[in-house]
């Protein structure tokens, strides 16, 4: 098997030389740039990422402004992304870097495994893209190529066969190990796509894959089914006075979107009857009624099954925070499950 991928190097660097996007995380080896766009990355297509890494960099560039900025400031950037508990890992592991570091990103796969937020892919691909460790970097692009060229069908959603690849890539990391990483999700990216045919045409590695060659493509990666989701029923209230105010709250410390704001909002899907009835009971005195649509929003383990109403109000009497669209926008991160009724 050594020998085997042993065989994948020269050509796929030659390949990555010659192929690879120019990405603005890229343009240098900085760690600091690196580590931001890889946390980033994590469940967000790279197009999307491209316009909030520029944005976060512009305020956020260097590991002291991150330990030290505004955790509310902090989310406002990273709304949009979803999966805040990132960002707020992101300073927790800056404030360590600080106080630990000396300010310097550890520049071992060993010592930044120990900060928050940082597992075995993100050490890997900082540790060999920023000071060429020879470690890899098994993220799902990664999973899909080295199965297929191997011709592999143990499921890859199974932390053995994660371990299993990792360490046949350990046993051929080449010295451009940076480059390898890099050039293997690059691959898995633009030619060994998850999603549809890969170009196997085009693929520098096609005389080398297994896959390919026996006609394996459309069986592997093998994956094995994901879990279930739970639903979740929820009534969403834009309450808004006559001049605009809307009415938000600040989320609980627990569950999902801790401390993100949101619409006020009931478990259950209400019909307009049911709502009326509510806001009887609440002694709330709405002017207008309307309903906004249904929504969804999908976490990993739960989805959100959403009916929204604006409700029109005569003034801000009841217990929320009134605020106007414009700072709605630039200054409270509203979680993507709730901005999309804004739209
Ligand atoms: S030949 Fe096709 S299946 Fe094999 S690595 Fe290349 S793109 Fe993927």
């Amino acid at each position: 098997m050594k020998q085997k991928l042993e065989q994948i190097i020269e050509p796929l660097l030659d390949w990555y030389q010659e192929n690879k996007r120019i990405l603005p995380w890229r343009i240098s080896k900085n760690p600091y740039c690196i580590w931001i766009s890889e946390i980033m990355l994590q469940q967000t297509r790279i197009e999307a990422v491209k316009s909030y890494y520029s944005r976060f960099m512009q305020e956020i560039p260097t590991i002291h402004d991150l330990a030290n900025i505004q955790e509310e400031r902090l989310l406002k950037l990273w709304e949009g992304l979803g999966y805040y508990n990132r960002a707020r890992n992101l300073q927790k592991a800056a404030k360590i870097i600080e106080q630990s570091y000396q300010g310097k990103m550890p520049t071992t796969y060993e010592k930044l495994i120990t900060l928050p937020g940082i597992g075995d892919y993100t050490a890997g691909a900082i540790a060999s893209i920023a000071f060429n460790e020879k470690v890899p970097a098994v993220d799902g692009n990664v999973l899909r190529v080295i199965s297929r060229i191997i011709g592999s069908k143990k499921d890859i959603l199974l932390p053995e066969t994660k371990k299993e690849i990792s360490k046949l890539l350990i046993n051929i990391m080449p010295q451009q190990a940076g480059n390898f990483n890099e050039a293997l999700m690059e691959l898995g990216e633009l030619l060994c796509v998850p999603n549809g045919e890969p170009t196997c045409s085009k693929c520098p590695l096609n005389k080398i894959c297994k896959a390919y060659q026996e006609n394996l493509v459309n069986e592997i990666p093998v994956r094995c089914k994901k879990v279930k989701r739970k639903i979740e029923e929820m009534t969403v209230l834009v309450f808004t006075t006559k001049e605009g105010k809307i009415a938000i709250r600040k989320r609980t410390k627990q569950g999902v979107l801790k401390d993100m704001y949101e619409f006020p909002n009931l478990d259950k899907n209400y019909t307009e009857e049911q709502l009326i009835n509510y806001l009887q009971e609440k002694k709330i005195l709405a002017e207008k009624i309307e309903f906004l649509g249904n929504f969804k929003h999908i976490f990993t383990h739960i989805e959100w099954k959403m009916i929204a109403y604006l409700v029109i109000v005569k003034k801000e009497e009841l217990d929320y925070m009134w605020v106007t669209q414009e700072e709605l926008k630039k200054k409270y991160a509203l979680p993507t499950a709730f901005k999309q009724l804004m739209r």
